[in-house]
């Protein structure tokens, strides 16, 4: 039957009797302790709940974990010496957007220190969102939100904005279509289709006005 040798005091278990234990039965050391660590060290980086380059990484006064405090994220790094698009990047490269508006920042040097989600830049380095000057003062770059949208697409959107209808009178966006319903009943409710009534489409819920 299998045995286990406790690594601090020697004292020899059968498997059996002491699989369900963490520490040893006569010393009260940890009877597991490298498997321990090694499982609670995945489950910390898995979950990330480490946040730290590891000792010897130098942080700078302005740089922080906290998700507010992020001026960059990073979305794409580009490993040393790797090509693409027939250009080779001895150095490597991290494509990276701005934390405060989602605009496009380009490139951030090479990290020198990264976690899975978490790039640490050479604090010497100097960016600004070029969109809303947003600089970058915290050297950590957090990985960019799965919920991010392109503001460009976004943007578009905006231009759209100009090309909804408005209230010519109170420039309201808060008007509706007069349904055919509505042109009907008062169609009825005239007794003749007054066409000047009818050829209007739109009613301003704020001012009350039709066009
Ligand atoms: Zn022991
Ligand atoms: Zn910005
Ligand atoms: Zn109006």
């Amino acid at each position: 039957m299998a045995k286990v040798v406790c690594e601090s005091c020697g004292t020899s278990f059968l498997y059996n009797v002491v699989k369900d234990m963490e520490i040893c039965p006569v010393c009260g050391k940890p009877l597991w302790e490298d498997s321990a660590e090694e499982t609670e060290k995945v489950d910390n980086f898995s979950q990330n709940k480490v946040l730290s380059f590891g000792d010897g990484v130098e942080l700078g006064e302005n740089d922080s974990f906290d998700e507010d405090k992020i001026d960059f994220w990073w979305y794409e790094i580009i490993e040393p010496g790797d090509v693409w698009e027939g250009i080779t990047f001895t150095d490597g490269d991290v494509s990276a957007n701005c934390a405060k508006c989602g605009h496009f920042v380009g490139s951030v040097p090479y990290p020198v220190a990264k976690t899975k989600d978490y790039l640490l830049i050479d604090s010497r380095f100097k960016s600004k969102c070029g969109h809303c000057g947003n600089e970058l003062k915290n050297h950590i770059l957090s990985k960019r939100p799965a919920d991010w949208a392109d503001p460009r697409k976004r943007d578009m959107w905006v231009k759209d904005y100009e090309n909804i209808p408005k209230c010519p009178i109170c420039s309201s966006i808060k008007i509706h279509k007069i349904s055919l319903t509505n042109k009907a009943a008062s169609a009825l409710a005239f007794g003749v289709l007054s066409v000047g009534h009818v050829s209007k489409t739109y009613k301003c819920d704020t001012c009350g006005a039709k066009f």
